[in-house]
């Protein structure tokens, strides 16, 4: 079977720098918030072109803390994409907020157009939370112009760490860029984990207070924080095992989508396109089906070996867990919903053998399809 990840294989390579990461964490004697943690912040804020950038425990608390320490008020009503990982809305709703779900570009990404004029009508949503998904990056002039006229964004970058928009690192439009260390995301820990990245060296000392019980220096309780710490273990795996290795982990990521792009080629697969400018870091390769042909096409490629997955198969707002929430729809939710009823991702983890990336191009094209042709 071909799989959406193979951390068997990416064990076998990186096992000795887990190890050696795990001697020097374990030998230090200290285990959170140490010098591993400070390290890895160090390295992943040059890695991603911003000046700072704070550990926490995972991807949600990142974008929580995000939202709180930009002044998000219980009631707040915050602009948030579409189609994401449920976190993404979660986010909103543990920080107090209301979410407003944004309009959903062909893509499957959030409409920018539709966005900036959903915050220029309505003055009173002041917070923005779009997704760079699937490792796409947003148009960054865009969510610059709307950032400037003082709507707050934390960026979500769980999934396009290295992604870039006209040479631009995504998460550099907004304030705040957040990021995950799931162990499927481009840069995965052996746990969880997270960050929050900024130019702005105030808001890097309020995420370091929010993710430690709100301290302000020992004992001095200046907000009603959380622990949402990273573990000085993590970040030693990262640090040694995991960033070193994203460049060409990226680079393999990309050369497997020009192959998907070049080889799959049947009327009924759509490739959805990258925002133009965006340098994609491909943490996922969606493509669309026709309306109903999702579970034929899926049993297609099972029975030619290669497992598929959904990103994600309801938008957001349609998820059980907001029928107790409260939450707006902004603008028409059927393009969302059909997105998510025609959206099925193929592998793209950098561990793909070149036969296996042909056998995944062969499997699409020699899908029957659905009706007639
Ligand atoms: C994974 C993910 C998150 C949440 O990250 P966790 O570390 O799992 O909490 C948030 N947003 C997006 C787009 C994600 O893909």
């Amino acid at each position: 079977m071909i799989l959406m990840n193979d951390f068997r294989r990416q064990w076998e390579e990186t096992a000795p720098d887990f190890r050696r990461a795990l001697d020097r964490a374990g030998a230090s004697g200290w285990y959170i918030l140490g010098r591993e943690v400070e390290r890895f912040e160090r390295n992943l804020a040059a890695a991603w072109g911003l000046p700072h950038a704070a550990g926490v425990a995972s991807g949600l608390d990142a974008l929580e803390i995000g939202l709180r320490i930009l002044g998000l008020r219980p009631g707040g009503r915050v602009l948030v994409a579409p189609v994401s990982a449920f976190a993404t809305a979660l986010a909103v709703l543990r920080a107090g907020g209301v979410p407003v779900f944004a309009p959903c570009a062909p893509n499957g990404l959030a409409d920018l157009e539709a966005c900036a004029h959903i915050l220029g009508q309505d003055s009173s949503i002041r917070f923005f939370l779009p997704v760079h998904l699937y490792g796409h990056c947003l148009d960054l002039e865009k969510l610059g112009s709307i950032a400037a006229r003082g709507v707050h964004i934390v960026e979500d970058c769980a999934q396009s760490i290295l992604a870039r928009f006209r040479g631009r690192p995504c998460g550099s439009a907004g304030r705040l860029a957040a990021t995950s260390f799931y162990p499927t995301k481009n840069l995965g820990a052996m746990g969880d984990g997270g960050a929050l990245l900024t130019a702005d060296p105030s808001l890097d000392a309020r995420a370091r207070c929010w993710r430690d019980y709100g301290q302000q220096g020992k004992y001095n309780h200046v907000v009603a924080g959380l622990n949402s710490r990273l573990d000085e273990l993590q970040a030693a795996f990262l640090a040694d095992a995991g960033l070193p290795r994203l460049e060409s982990w990226t680079a393999r990521r990309r050369s497997i989508a020009r192959s998907y792009i070049e080889g799959i080629r049947h009327p009924q697969i759509e490739i959805p396109p990258p925002p133009p400018g965006s340098e994609s870091v491909w943490h996922l390769f969606p493509v669309l089906v026709p309306d109903g042909a999702k579970e034929s096409f899926r049993k297609h490629m099972a029975g030619c070996g290669v497992q598929t997955a959904e990103h994600y198969p309801l938008p957001m707002f349609d998820q059980p867990a907001l029928r107790e929430a409260r939450f707006e729809i902004a603008g028409d939710p059927e393009p969302a919903r059909l997105f998510c009823r025609r959206e099925v991702s193929l592998p793209i983890h950098p561990y793909l053998h070149d036969q296996e990336v042909d056998a995944v191009i062969r499997a699409c094209n020699s899908w029957p399809g659905i009706g007639q042709r």
